[in-house]
């Protein structure tokens, strides 16, 4: 895997390309890139590269990544965002952190939420400025919206219970306080990822307009339409999930009884995804990197595979982390090869739309 910057314009030879939409890939030909954006015809001044034996697609995009949080406690910020890169990553949605972080990185480009908000005595804490009162909470959106966050992150439930199936706690917002909330953030151009699980969680989510329900464990199916209804996009985050029955040492922490019911919630999460998907739902790929077992990188492939599984077919699972992806983070001209988007390029051996597993090893990131 190399990771390369464009010259200033480049023409590069390809033996196919997936433009982050279709559902077939393209054959053989020539894309151009001036000043970093894909162009339609040559600069004068082209340097070419010669990928005529692979496949070319846009980068892929995380839309659920905690920067501030190490896989590993010897993983320094350069070394998670080096990881992210090397496995073909090169945009990433920022979902909070404990401390005041804006993050920049010359190559990764990163929508910055800083620090979610979350409400005193409630989960959260790790990720978010705790809040008491509904001024307190506007005037903190105030003040991140002018120090420069993208985004907003809001903590509208607990996590899940791995002890008891389908439990989800106590709902730190009221429903005036969410929609005040997220009507002040739009107000101020800040679209609203909200963590939400439980079904009560997710309807007070909707009801406020947020832009999209992060994890939305335990959603009623008769919920899923309502998605569609508000243009609400859902970032499932499986892989969190996934690595407890997966990885080792975390199935070594839990009893039987946790285990099955782990197994459980997941099995059921990836039912709905299926669901949701062929209702038509936006959906996005987000690893929730950095969380406990999730590293930072590599298991954005391990989420595409999870979204398969749910059933969505391949095109679709690509666009959770390609096109819809940069519009869920509010990438601007990002994440479809077309004349005037970002050249943020992915090279891939063989055909991603057959087998997307291919997308554990690419070839080659394209910045600029
Ligand atoms: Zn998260």
């Amino acid at each position: 895997m190399q990771i390369i910057t464009l010259p200033e314009e480049t023409a590069i030879y390809y033996g196919a390309l997936w433009n982050g939409i279709d559902t077939e890939i393209a054959g053989a030909g020539t894309l151009y890139t001036i000043g970093g954006l894909i162009s339609n015809k040559p600069g004068c001044q082209a340097k070419s590269l010669d990928f005529s034996h692979l496949t070319l697609m846009p980068a892929m995009i995380d839309c659920h990544v905690h920067l501030a949080m190490p896989y590993k406690s010897s993983d320094s910020l350069a070394a998670r965002i080096n990881k992210i890169l090397m496995a073909g990553v090169a945009a990433v949605r920022e979902a909070g952190s404990r401390n005041e972080t804006f993050f920049s990185d010359p190559r990764l480009l990163i929508a910055n939420c800083c620090r979610a908000i979350s409400k005193k005595g409630f989960y959260g804490s790790n990720l978010s400025k705790e809040v008491s009162s509904l001024p307190e909470a506007l005037a903190e959106i105030n003040r991140l919206a002018s120090q420069g966050a993208q985004h907003l992150k809001l903590i509208t439930s607990d996590i899940f219970s791995f002890s008891q199936y389908g439990k989800t706690g106590p709902l730190p917002f009221s429903q005036s306080e969410l929609t005040a909330m997220t009507e002040l953030a739009k107000k101020l151009g800040l679209a609203v990822m909200a963590h939400a699980s439980g079904d009560e969680a997710v309807r007070r989510c909707i009801e406020a307009g947020v832009n999209s329900i992060e994890h939305g464990y335990f959603m009623l199916e008769e919920t899923l339409p309502e998605l569609i209804k508000h243009d609400i996009a859902w970032v499932p985050t499986l892989t969190p999930v996934a690595v407890h029955l997966s990885n080792p040492h975390l199935c070594s922490l839990l009893s039987p009884a946790e285990k099955n019911t782990i197994s459980r919630s997941l099995e059921r999460q990836i039912e709905m995804v299926g669901l949701g998907g062929a209702l038509g739902i936006r959906i996005g790929a987000g690893t929730d990197a950095g969380g406990k077992g999730v590293p930072h990188g590599s298991s954005l492939v391990k989420e595409i595979e999870l979204l398969r599984q749910a059933g969505l077919p391949n095109a679709q699972v690509l666009k959770a982390a390609t096109s819809e992806a940069a519009k869920i983070c509010a990438f601007a001209n990002l994440g479809v090869i077309q004349p005037g988007y970002r050249a943020l390029l992915l090279a891939v051996r063989g055909n991603p739309l057959i087998q997307p597993e291919i997308l554990a090893q690419p070839e080659a990131l394209l910045l600029n």
